[in-house]
């Protein structure tokens, strides 16, 4: 699908997408009272917020502004609250990293919970709600989505991302053969080599669509992906319902051919998918429905509005760790904040085994993530 009309949006998102790989890639620096300041440093924390305004007023599918406003509450998590109250997380090798840039290290803490996360429900635990790279890509680089790079040749080329994935696993063997020397020799030019993609990447959106990068490049995109064919997470679907009008695979921004993978496997189990949820939403013959851990163990799923709220409170809550350590309302901030990111409340469970009386959510109707 090439770009269509160069519309004011797309002017504009592709002016910030070079502001956005300046920060990177060319850093501007002005003295600012006798002390260097670089004045292109994270532009992502005003053009995240700016760009997210700007979704929410176009978007037109209520699913999709819901994860957009998903995306931009998660985004003042991952980025402003949890560095406020974690400022740093363990490594693997005995090191420590600053959180903000842990969130995806190889043998960081949050690494090794974005991979539970991801086999509990999916690759879009992370690559279609919550990674930085979505929150840019979906907001500041949302407005050439119409350039997404579509076919048989492109759904071949994703087979590309399996060389950036052994890199990081090459390095990810290092730390545990020689942890005292392995981010010198091998983590600090893969790092750079890594963002340096990253960045550049953002130039080539109006020529390949938002998410290029994630299909091609991200060795967490193929990692997520494995991950996402073995664990819970898939699409079901009814192939019998299906009348291959393809909305739905026009709908994917990751390409992938969903007709194909109906009639031929019954369901939507890929390395791709990112379970952005629009081929579920747009299907007219309700053909297509998500399914994850949620659905085989069965227990009370939380609704939206819960959910918010327990991730709100127990955020709140689990201050209590650092301000006064040792208080067990802490510990029962940080239970509430998982039960509303999983969006399973084992209270409910064991209310509803004995008594029966707390429905479940439809399940078969995309609530979010
Ligand atoms: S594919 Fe990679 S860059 Fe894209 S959202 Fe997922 S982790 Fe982030
Ligand atoms: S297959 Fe559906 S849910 Fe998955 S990325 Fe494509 S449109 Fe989104
Ligand atoms: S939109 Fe629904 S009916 Fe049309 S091809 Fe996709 S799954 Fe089949």
């Amino acid at each position: 699908m090439a770009a269509k009309n160069l519309t004011p949006a797309k002017i504009i998102s592709g002016l910030c997408l070079v502001w956005l790989t300046s920060s990177f890639v060319y850093p501007i620096m002005v003295d600012v009272g006798g002390k260097a300041v670089q004045i292109n440093a994270y532009p992502e924390l005003y053009l995240i917020p700016l760009f997210g305004i700007w979704r929410l007023r176009t978007e037109k599918d209520p699913y999709q502004k819901r994860r957009v406003k998903w995306m931009i509450g998660l985004f003042f998590l991952y980025w402003v609250m949890i560095p406020i109250y974690f400022p740093r997380v363990p490594l693997l090798d005995g090191t420590t990293a600053k959180t903000v840039d842990a969130i995806h290290m190889v043998g960081a803490l949050p690494f090794f919970l974005l991979m539970a996360a991801v086999v509990l429900l999916g690759k879009k635990a992370d690559c279609g709600y919550n990674c930085p790279c979505v929150f840019d890509r979906e907001t500041i680089g949302f407005a050439w989505r119409d350039a997404t790079l579509k076919g048989d040749f492109w759904w071949k080329f994703r087979h590309i991302k399996w060389i950036s994935m052994a890199v990081v696993w090459g390095y990810f063997i290092c730390m545990l053969i020689d942890p005292a020397n392995a981010y010198k020799t091998f983590g600090e030019p893969m790092y750079y080599y890594i963002s340096f993609a990253y960045y550049i990447s953002y130039l080539i959106i109006p020529f390949t669509g938002h998410r290029s990068f994630c299909r091609w490049g991200c060795p967490w995109s193929a990692t997520w992906g494995l991950l996402n064919k073995v664990g819970f997470y898939k699409i079901k679907a009814d192939a019998e319902k299906c009348s291959n009008c393809g909305l739905c695979e026009r709908e994917c921004d990751m390409g992938v051919p969903l007709r194909r993978l109906i009639q031929e496997k019954g369901q939507i189990r890929t390395t791709e998918c990112m379970g952005c949820g629009r081929c579920v939403v747009k299907c007219p013959k309700g053909v297509l429905t998500f399914q994850d851990f949620r659905d085989i163990i069965k227990g009370y799923n939380l609704n939206h509005t819960e959910r918010a709220i327990r991730i709100a409170g127990g955020l709140t809550l689990s201050a209590l760790i650092f301000l006064k350590p040792g208080t067990l309302w802490g510990w029962l901030g940080v239970a509430f904040l998982l039960t509303g990111i999983f969006g399973i409340c084992p209270t409910y469970m064991l209310l509803k085994a004995i008594f029966g009386r707390f429905k479940s959510p439809d399940r078969n109707i995309p609530k979010g993530m």
